[in-house]
């Protein structure tokens, strides 16, 4: 930047001078507004949000024809921040104002430049401490006035339920309502309600259901939770089952350890089929009793079955089912299906051999055995039942999605930390997120002290060990952040033998970590924990600030702690290691110096480190053989440190990669989702006449002219709202039945992309081409389904409309492993019946309705738990 900055000048620092006029208009509004009353502000609030609202509901209303949806963001996007421009300032001013009077804080001219950052859609980076909690306060009220919603997304529910009750006061003073989500559990703030929480902040979260959580102006909630509200909400079979609405607009707090520490690995919903295998292996005996020719069709060229009435009839009486082709049995024609390929088309010795109790596949051209490898759709399990082998239960899919396309279903994102800048690449053409550098209220004083490198590993812990002896002995606090939790126990071992007191934390009770991570900068606080760890909470010198109720004397003890530990030098952080990735020992050093508080830290290093080994090559080791030095003796030197960072920044790049590389693959499944989803949103909200004589006519357009002559005779005593009923089941349940299936499919060709990943074929252009051939096939297969379906269904006309009910859930959710808290079960004052769906919003997969309330009670119930 150097050279560069010199002769343009920093490109940061006018996008942020940009920003000068705006805070000075900011500024000029407050003496006007200091002037009214609580309740004329509260008033100019809600006359603001009137007025906005309805403008912006037009605009996304009439942007939601576009199908296209990176389109649809983008006209969204700008229509609505053109909407809101002209009330910016004075939006922010009102916040200022509110939170003056609220909670006792005033936004620094610094925040107020993050909050128009986020208002437009780009990562803010502020510094840790700079108060990102409070800045994000003023983009999230701005974007709240839509009417459309607002999400703040934390790492973890204990941040979520902490940001919301902190800065909940601001926003129900200026009359919007908060909402906070998280596993198990869905709050709304009300003053008029007080929990049993010790910590202040917790106190006025009550719990609700979940809808109205997400209803609030502005939600709060776990990464994890939006994700999977979003898949359930797809898995729903009626709109009143749905928990979220819009999704207009985002804030994605330490926006780095979301979409890219986290970006590898998935949200997952997924279902153990054992219940399954006893049905493959019923159906395998039913279906030997069927003869061909008579009760099924074969066509060996086109390699397919089909079943004659005749066999319908048949397995109806071994089923015991009076129609096969009712909704609620699609799962029974499913397997009818398979079972009747496995036995029909599929033969031992030819397509697959048994050998060992397993099905093995038989290559058509080579003829070899492909080992592991299954077919997919549930075929291969068919088999094993035909053959009686075992049959393998498998985990099934039933939604996925990862984060980078979650958050890319926003209509606007914009995201904070305090460690983007290394990454800035990967946000802008990813996410179109764009970083802007956010100056320090105060001047940074930390001193971060040269590297200290050892020869061995052993070495630079005993190093670290005397170090800390000797830093402890003078009170000031210290934090030592380690790679991992072994190498955590490591050291706690060595500070044990010279008697060194101290903490030891590991990522996972997020509440209770919190709390100590706040207490590290105690006089004499030794505290050990993992980079991550306690990310996102305050360490304040001296300890964390007595409550505002606390004794003057108790404030008294606090002020000379704090006093105590300024003189000292503040809160010293020592790293044991290089982390890969440079923005990880940011955040580590960032715990230090917050404020303008003074403070240091320090790394420590050895040529034995996992960084240095790996990626250090043959310069590095090199160098350190020239400087030959005994082991116990540090090396200071300007040359290996830069090295160390251009080994860093070799495997950010190559981790970048990875990750680019799983989003071209990633994109291309996004794509089906965004399309079967779209469809499926539209049957789901068909609720209007017109809408339901749409779903019709498009139903009657895929049948032939004597299905629809047959299918028009069956319906004629119909009442409409009966057949829009049953249309809309059979729609719903034919896609979601098939989506799975695809899921397990695309899983499938991925896998063996992987495995054809040689020779001259690009892999990824043959993974697009197969898709999209599986993807035609998905879109004829559910056209056809609900057809045969519609054909066979027999209703009684007076009944209820139709449902579906087998087995037993069985669900789990599965993403990023973050230890979440478990809330302890808290009493709930809901007026909800034991057989009213439970208010968690949470839906049976299985039979595509919510739970019951009995059987979930808000907290711990079986399908809550990961
Ligand atoms: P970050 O998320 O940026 O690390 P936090 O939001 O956790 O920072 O805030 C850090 C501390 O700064 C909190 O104790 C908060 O009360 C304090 N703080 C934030 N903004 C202000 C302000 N405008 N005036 C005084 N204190 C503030
Ligand atoms: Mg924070």
């Amino acid at each position: 930047m150097g050279f560069l900055s010199r002769v343009f000048g920093d490109p940061n620092q006018k996008e942020v001078g940009r920003f000068t006029g705006f805070v000075n208009k900011v500024n000029s509004l407050e003496a006007e507004l200091e002037k009214l009353s609580d309740e004329e502000l509260k008033n100019t609030s809600l006359n603001l949000k009137e007025e906005i609202s309805q403008q912006a509901r037009v605009i996304w209303d009439s942007a939601q024809v576009i199908d296209d949806r990176p389109e649809r963001n983008k006209q969204l996007k700008k229509a609505l921040n053109e909407l809101l421009e002209p009330y910016e300032a004075r939006a922010f001013a009102l916040v200022r104002e509110a939170s003056k009077r609220a909670i006792g804080l005033r936004h620094y001219d610094v925040q107020i430049i993050g909050g128009a950052v986020l208002h437009q859609g780009q990562i803010a980076e502020m510094k840790t401490g700079e108060g990102k909690t409070l800045v994000a306060s003023l983009a999230l009220y701005l974007n709240a006035l839509t009417g459309l919603g607002a999400h703040l997304v934390t790492v973890n529910d204990y941040l979520a339920r902490r940001d919301a009750g902190w800065i909940g006061p601001i926003y129900d003073f200026l009359g919007l309502t908060v909402g906070v989500i998280g596993p198990q559990f869905a709050l709304i703030y009300d003053t008029k309600f007080t929990s049993e929480e010790d910590n202040e902040r917790l106190k006025h979260l009550r719990p609700c259901a979940k809808q109205d959580a997400y209803r609030a102006d502005i939600t709060y909630g776990t990464n994890n939770e939006f994700g999977f509200d979003y898949l359930r909400d797809n898995m729903a079979q009626d709109p009143t089952q749905l928990a979220q609405r819009e999704l207009a607009y985002a804030i994605v707090d330490e926006v780095d350890s979301i979409l890219i520490d986290e970006a590898r690995t998935p949200l997952i919903i997924s279902a153990a089929s054992s219940e399954s295998a006893d049905l493959y292996a019923q159906f395998a005996v039913h279906i030997k009793q069927l003869k061909k020719d008579i009760d099924y069709k074969t066509d060996e060229k086109a390699r397919t079955s089909s079943l004659e009435p005749s066999g319908i009839h048949k397995l109806e009486q071994l089923l015991g089912v009076p129609n096969l082709y009712d909704p609620e049995n699609v799962r029974l024609v499913h397997h009818a299906d398979v079972s009747l390929r496995a036995e029909a088309l599929f033969a031992k010795n030819r397509d697959y051999v048994v050998k060992d109790g397993e099905v093995i596949i038989v290559d058509e051209f080579t003829g070899r055995m492909l080992q592991g490898r299954r077919y997919s759709g549930g075929l291969h399990q068919a088999i094993e039942a035909k053959e009686k082998v075992n049959i393998k239960e498998e985990s099934v899919t039933l939604a996925t999605i990862t984060f980078q396309n979650l958050f890319r279903l926003y209509g606007k994102l914009a995201g904070m930390t305090g460690t983007a800048v290394t990454e800035a690449e990967e946000f802008s053409k990813i996410y179109g997120l764009e970083v802007v550098t956010i100056p320090t209220h105060r001047p940074n004083q930390r001193i971060d002290r040269e590297d200290a490198i050892y020869k061995s590993e052993g070495a630079k812990f005993n190093a670290v060990a005397k170090d800390i002896q000797a830093i402890n002995a003078t009170g000031q606090p210290i934090l030592i952040g380690t790679v991992s939790v072994a190498k955590s126990e490591r050291l706690s071992r060595i500070l044990k033998n010279l008697k060194v007191p101290h903490t030891v934390l590991n990522a996972k009770h997020h509440q209770k970590e919190g709390e100590i991570i706040a207490q590290a900068g105690r006089l004499g606080a030794v505290t050990v924990a993992t980079n991550m760890a306690g990310r996102g909470v305050d360490i304040i010198l001296g300890g964390a600030a007595p409550a505002s109720t606390a004794s003057d004397k108790d404030i008294e003890t606090w002020e000379k702690a704090h006093q105590d530990v300024l003189e000292l030098g503040g809160l010293f952080v020592v790293a044991t290691e290089r982390h890969e990735s440079r923005r990880i020992d940011n955040q580590l050093r960032g715990r230090s110096g917050r404020q303008g508080d003074p403070g240091a830290s320090q790394f420590y290093l050895s040529m034995e480190d996992d960084l240095m080994r790996i990626f250090g090559g043959d310069r590095m080791k090199g160098l350190m053989e020239r400087l030959n030095m005994p082991d116990e003796v540090a090396i200071h030197n300007k040359l290996l440190s830069r090295a160390i960072e251009q080994a860093q920044s070799k495997v950010e790049t190559h981790n970048f990669e990875i990750r680019k590389h799983l989003v071209e693959y990633d994109d291309v499944m996004n794509k089906h989702r965004e399309a079967i989803y779209r469809s499926r949103h539209r049957v789901l909200h068909a609720k209007s006449p017109e809408a339901a004589e749409q779903l019709h006519a498009s139903i009657m357009e895929s049948m032939s002219q004597e299905e629809g002559e047959e299918y028009k005779k069956k319906i004629k005593d119909w009442q409409p709202e009966l057949l829009f009923s049953v249309e809309r089941a059979v729609t719903l349940r034919a896609i979601d039945v098939l989506w799975v299936e695809h899921l397990g499919t695309m899983e499938d060709l991925r896998e063996s992309i992987g495995l054809r990943a040689h020779g001259q074929r690009d892999p990824l252009v043959e993974y697009k081409q197969e898709a999209y051939n599986l993807f035609t096939l998905l879109q004829q297969n559910i056209n056809s389904q609900i057809r045969e379906m519609l054909l066979h269904v027999q209703i009684e006309p007076q009944a209820p409309p139709p449902t579906v009910e087998t087995g037993q859930p069985r669900t789990v959710l599965s993403g990023p492993d973050k230890g979440e808290d478990k809330l302890p079960a808290t009493k709930s004052d809901l007026k909800v019946g034991r057989n009213d769906p439970c208010p968690c919003g949470a839906v049976n997969p299985e039979t595509g309705r919510p739970y019951k309330y009995k059987n979930c009670g808000l907290v711990n119930a079986p399908h809550h738990r990961g």
